[in-house]
């Protein structure tokens, strides 16, 4: 039996994390778990798995939550809350849901706890990779990743030497805009960035998919997670996204990992890891019914947020904290109403080109440049 501690839970991997853990309750027990202030969703998850632990984002959805709980159950808020879940006694896996930054203290702190690690923010690694390898290593705490690319890879790599590897090749699907040219998008709408064609996710990562800075911080992810340089990695469009990700090794012989696009099964192999386990009402696959596969190669033109995650990873330290930092900004003016979709990108670029890069930046600094970067993109929003 793995018990887990889930922070994030009322979000779209959240959500779907606890729908593996639902079918099968003789492998695992949700021990702890936090959520933001989704409480309507968050009261009936609690009243099902009755975690010992629950934490919330702020006072006014604990004192909700307080008055509605029919068990007796710990409780915290804040920042401070996802850290008390991710150290909580007991827990086996810690599954880092969390969207944004936040989710890269809780996950040191966990390593520090020896805790296995389903890794799902994709922040921790983009803003402070070499810091959380650093820790990964000194505690000898797995990293397992739970986005659909990289379990791929990871799967791909098992029985594998990774001294044989040639490169990687990140698949994308091209995100709700890939049928358009870029001077199509100028007026688009947010609702129409919503509507992303084969995956159902949050708000932010959807529009990241859009612009495809998600596949660049996944690339971001992808070197720190398997060691690889930036050269070495690929991005190659691939619409039907039935392929979730290529290893190519040195002898040209190239595996892949496919499957119906399903998060529920790169989520439930992170908690079964090594072991598989079935996954009922997951869809086979039936290369019949699609036919046929399309891949493109991923144009830097058309798709600036990927080049901007490539340059930034390169340059290393600060750099992709700021890229970071400055997309979460424009992507949150965006589903506001505040900038077009193509200004999304030139916030990001201006906050770069400003930056003065540290390299081996410390935790203070990363935190402090974070800061920084998104007081700058607010002060031109304004
Ligand atoms: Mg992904």
């Amino acid at each position: 039996m793995k018990h887990i501690s889930l922070l994030g839970a009322t979000g779209s991997i959240g959500e779907q994390t606890l729908d593996v853990i639902r079918q099968h309750p003789d492998k695992f027990l949700l021990k702890a778990m936090t959520f933001g202030r989704n409480v309507d969703k968050a009261i009936p998850i609690i009243e099902q798995f009755q975690p010992e632990f629950v934490g919330c984002l702020d006072e006014e959805t604990y004192h909700t939550l307080k008055e509605q709980c029919t068990y007796d159950v710990k409780m915290a808020i804040g920042d401070e809350a996802n850290i008390v879940a991710a150290t909580y006694e007991g827990v086996d896996v810690v599954v880092n849901a969390l969207v944004g930054s936040v989710g890269l203290v809780p996950t040191l702190k966990a390593i520090e706890q020896k805790k296995t690690i389903a890794l799902a923010n994709k922040e921790t690694l983009v803003t402070a990779g070499h810091i959380v390898k650093e820790y990964a290593k000194k505690y000898d705490v797995p990293l397992l990743p739970v986005d659909s690319e990289h379990s791929a890879i990871f799967q791909c790599l098992q029985g594998e030497q990774a001294k044989n590897i040639e490169r990687l090749i990140v698949t994308a699907s091209g995100g709700s805009f890939r049928d358009k040219k870029r001077t199509e998008l100028e007026g688009v709408t947010v609702e129409e960035a919503l509507n992303h064609p084969n995956w159902s996710m949050g708000a932010k990562i959807t529009i990241d998919s859009a612009t495809m800075m998600n596949k660049g911080l996944e690339v971001i992810e992808a070197h720190w997670l398997f060691d690889i340089p930036y050269d070495r990695i690929d991005v190659l469009l691939h619409k039907e996204s039935i392929i979730h990700s290529m290893v190519e090794f040195h002898d040209k012989s190239v595996m892949a990992q496919l499957g119906t696009p399903d998060m529920r099964v790169p989520i439930q192999y992170a908690l079964t890891y090594p072991d598989r386990a079935p996954l009922t009402e997951a869809k086979s696959l039936n290369l019949w019914e699609i036919g046929q596969l399309n891949f493109q190669k991923a144009d830097f033109d058309r798709y600036r947020c990927l080049h901007f995650a490539y340059e930034s990873g390169k340059i290393g330290g600060t750099m992709p904290a700021v890229l970071n930092a400055a997309n979460e900004v424009a992507v949150d003016a965006f589903l506001k109403g505040k900038v077009t979709f193509l200004q999304i990108e030139e916030l990001i670029e201006k906050a770069l080109i400003r930056h003065h890069v540290m390299t081996k930046p410390s935790l203070q600094d990363i935190h402090e440049v974070d800061k920084d970067t998104r007081d700058f993109v607010q002060s031109i929003l304004t």
